[in-house]
């Protein structure tokens, strides 16, 4: 019998199931499909170090005036959603107001600020380093006066966090990206970050060296969480399974299995879309590139390059509506030579969020036994491996309380959830 369940194997699910198996507790990692092949598979590949500060929601008139047209590239929305979304996106809006967003951030970047080293750690346990390209990233501006802005900002970002960063001239960028077609008036450039080349493989070599620790992988529903006694179990493709503790790290699906359990938190996704290219170049692409002035970002996998959108607001399992990538493509087209499509369709992902940012680690308020890891947004495969720690030491009765005081659910809960026995607490793993 195993001592924990984890439902989800996304970067956070294998993060949090390799930290625990390594404390000696015997976990059974369940997902429906292979591990790392969801919004851990689609994403940019950024281990971001410099993202320090989260995606707030965006406050000044133009830009709200520009969202509402919905036809922008950054940020568009599904008006059949918006009533369901709007209580979670007006609390979005609300801890975006500058005092508390700084307050907000602060706690956000004792996670990122420890990402990369725990990456690191698990890049090397696991055999993985070949798929790590370690020289940062770049952002490309157009305009001068928005470069000059984005360097005062990286400024700060130093002053404050101590993360360096780089600027490039239109010849130094024509030099580094010799394809491209647009002349930009520079870049601002992140070195600290690394960059994943296969975002999936990364998820398969951790969980790998998760079944080499003696873990135990297996395919599932995680609907099937029930509680058995004072433990809990779930259905299996080999049969039933029985733990004292689970762990939801469901990312994006995390909203349902907790509203099954009687919470009702406030998560919403922001979707997002990716589409391989062939290289039509004579150099090809050999950094990633943020195009600063259109939010997509163009990156040099191992599918081909891949062009990934920014946020589409909409409910979780509403058909796909890839205007915004089409719109992104066309603009990439303009600035790097890409081939044709490799993908028969467009991948669809959601960044899975909640209202202030933060992701929502540590134990479920009204359910002993049961555990949370989810809402990491635009950096769980950034904050996997940290969140894991965290949890796996809180679970163990190892950690500093202090680590993960900011990211407990109960900040989202006025009343226990219906059905549920808000009880005693205790650390079992
Ligand atoms: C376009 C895009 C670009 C991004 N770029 C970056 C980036 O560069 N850097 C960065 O740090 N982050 C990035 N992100 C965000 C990042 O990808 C996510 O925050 C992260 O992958 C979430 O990981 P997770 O483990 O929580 O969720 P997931 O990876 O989605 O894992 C959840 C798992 O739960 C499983 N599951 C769901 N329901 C069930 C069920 N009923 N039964 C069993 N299993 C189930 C799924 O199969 C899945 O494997 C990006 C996201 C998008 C969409």
């Amino acid at each position: 019998m195993a001592d924990v369940i984890v439902l989800g194997a996304g970067m956070v699910g294998l993060s949090v199931a390799i930290h625990l198996q390594r404390r000696g507790r015997a976990v059974l990692l369940l997902d429906r499909r292979e591990p790392g092949y969801e919004t851990s598979y689609g994403n940019a590949g950024i281990i971001q170090t410099e993202a320090v500060r989260p995606y707030r929601f965006p406050r000044d008139l133009p830009t709200l005036l520009g969202v509402a047209g919905n036809r922008r590239v950054d940020a568009r929305y599904h008006w059949r959603a918006l009533p369901g979304l709007a209580p979670a996106l007006a609390r979005y809006w609300w801890h975006s107001a500058p005092a508390r967003y700084r307050g907000l951030a602060a706690q956000y970047a004792t996670l990122i600020r420890r990402a990369q080293a725990e990456h690191a750690e698990l890049i090397a346990a696991s055999g993985a380093g070949d798929l790590v390209q370690r020289r940062g990233y770049y952002k490309l501006y157009r305009d001068p006066a928005a470069l000059a802005a984005a360097l005062a900002d990286a400024e700060q970002v130093r002053a404050e966090y101590g993360i360096p960063h780089g600027a490039l001239d239109a010849a130094q960028v024509a030099r580094l990206e010799p394809d491209l077609r647009v002349a930009v008036a520079g870049a601002l450039h992140w070195p600290e970050p690394w960059t994943v080349r296969d975002p999936a493989a990364l998820a398969a070599a951790y969980a790998r060296y998760f079944v080499s620790l003696g873990g135990s992988l297996v395919r599932g529903d995680a609907a099937s969480l029930r509680r058995q006694g004072s433990g809990w179990r779930v259905e299996t493709r080999d049969g039933p399974a029985e733990a004292a503790s689970a762990v939801i790290a469901l990312g994006p699906w995390a909203g349902e299995a907790t509203r099954r359990l009687g919470y009702r938190l406030p998560l919403f996704v922001k979707r997002g879309y990716h589409m391989h290219y062939r290289p039509a170049g004579s150099a090809g692409l050999g950094n990633w590139l943020y195009d600063a002035d259109n939010y997509y970002l163009i990156t040099p996998m191992a599918q081909g390059i891949r062009l990934t959108t920014g946020a589409e607001f909409a409910a979780l399992a509403a058909p796909p509506t890839p205007g915004q990538l089409v719109a992104a493509e066309r603009i990439a087209r303009a600035l790097f030579p890409l081939g044709e499509r490799v993908d028969a369709a467009p991948w669809l992902g959601a960044r899975p969020c909640t209202p202030d940012m933060k992701p929502v680690i540590g134990p479920a308020p009204c359910h002993d036994g049961l555990w949370f890891a989810f809402g990491h947004g635009h950096h769980g495969f950034t904050l996997g491996p940290i969140s894991g720690r965290l949890l796996a030491e809180r679970m163990v009765g190892a950690a500093d309380p202090a680590d993960l005081a900011p990211f407990g659910a109960e900040r989202f809960l006025r009343q226990p959830p219906n059905g549920a026995v808000a009880g005693r607490r205790r650390a079992r793993g």
